[in-house]
């Protein structure tokens, strides 16, 4: 080769090298927040149903998905490795922390958690809560494992990347994205036990889709975003306070809410039948709870409908607030941080309106 041809060789690899580096840059940098759930987890057999959630550390997780690297600079972070039946207050602080502090200081573009099903709308409603950042946040996990034929959750990691690195993504508040589809943190809710299209937003529906990757919004998704949300946490937040659910049913014993009321919390849940109606028995001992200084707040079992205030219960009388469209698990999490932000019932009502 002369040395004339040896230069062009030389100057082409360097610019095809110098190409290739600023496309990476290009790319939007994706935090991958592992918690565990079934989409770190394994069966024995590609057919059977038993297999094991949460044994795949975050590194396996993102192994399984290298095309995920061809959409997004990725980076992982081992939150926790549990079945999501076991999060709990202290993983949604520890998580809340991480986003809030990856968006702060600019080191990630949006963020992926990777969760269990069962309790991923919580985490879902806690951070559309807390986050005090418009940077898309996207939960996303797996019905089946992936040693399991038709494993979902390879294309759920790769859809949900594809939605936290989408402009568009921002300035929706939390979203959930399973099965082809985007949610809501508000009103998407775990509604199937074993099917992979297992969530749904039973008032709204989904607010986009993503196919293969491609991603596309609807008009119902201009919901309102809380990261300005008067209930975001400083970093180092302290303790949530205890509130319990309760859940209604004909012939409920009234004592048993009774004992609950008196175990030192500062609020409850109950979760009524129809438009969150308690007994007679259970309104007295709810209405003197309330007059005694716990905070209560009356949902429903029911699936669809708001709570309304004083149709059948007079909840100005009592002083209870209502729960509005959120989910008994909802209202919960927006109760204990109103709560521990101390503020007064009237604002903690308006709060289930706006949030
Ligand atoms: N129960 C486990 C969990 O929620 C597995 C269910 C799932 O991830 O689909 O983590």
């Amino acid at each position: 080769m002369n040395i004339k041809l040896q230069k062009s060789c030389y100057f082409v690899v360097f610019f095809i090298t110098i190409s290739m580096l600023t496309a990476a840059a290009e790319l939007p940098g994706i935090s991958i927040l592992a918690t565990g759930g079934t989409i770190a987890g394994s069966g024995v057999s590609a057919t059977g149903s038993a297999y094991k959630a949460a044994v795949n550390p975050v590194d396996k997780v993102i192994a399984a998905v290298p095309e995920v690297n061809n959409i997004a600079r990725i980076r992982g972070d081992q939150i926790c490795n549990i079945s999501s039946q076991d999060m709990k207050p202290e993983y949604w602080l520890k998580l809340a922390a991480r986003i809030n502090q990856l968006f702060r200081l600019d080191l990630a573009d949006g963020v992926v958690i990777t969760h269990g099903t069962d309790t991923m709308e919580e985490t879902a409603y806690f951070l559309n809560l807390t986050v005090a950042y418009d940077k898309p946040v996207v939960l996303t996990g797996s019905m089946r494992p992936g040693s399991a034929l038709s494993a979902d959750g390879a294309m759920n990691l790769y859809n949900a990347v594809a939605v936290a690195s989408a402009r568009e993504a921002r300035n929706k508040g939390v979203l959930v994205v399973m099965n082809d589809r985007i949610y809501s943190a508000r009103g998407v809710r775990k509604c199937d036990t074993i099917n992979p299209a297992a969530f749904n937003d039973r008032e709204n529906g989904p607010i986009g889709r993503v196919n293969y990757g491609k991603v596309s919004f609807n008009n119902r998704s201009d919901k309102k975003h809380t990261y300005q949300s008067l209930l975001k946490l400083p970093f180092f937040a302290g303790n949530l306070p205890e509130v319990p659910i309760v859940y209604g049913y004909a012939g409920i014993n009234p004592q048993m809410v009774e004992t609950i009321c008196k175990s030192g919390i500062r609020g409850l849940v109950y979760a009524g039948v129809g438009n969150g109606n308690p007994s007679e028995e259970v309104l007295n001992v709810l209405a003197k709870a309330s007059a005694d200084g716990i905070t209560v707040v009356r949902a429903t079992r029911v699936p669809d409908g708001p709570v309304t205030l004083d149709a059948e219960v007079d909840d100005a009388k009592f002083g209870f607030i209502v729960a509005d469209s959120l989910t008994p698990q909802k209202a919960r999490i927006l109760l204990m941080l109103a709560l521990h932000k101390n503020f007064a019932r009237a604002d903690i009502q308006q709060f289930f309106f706006d949030y």
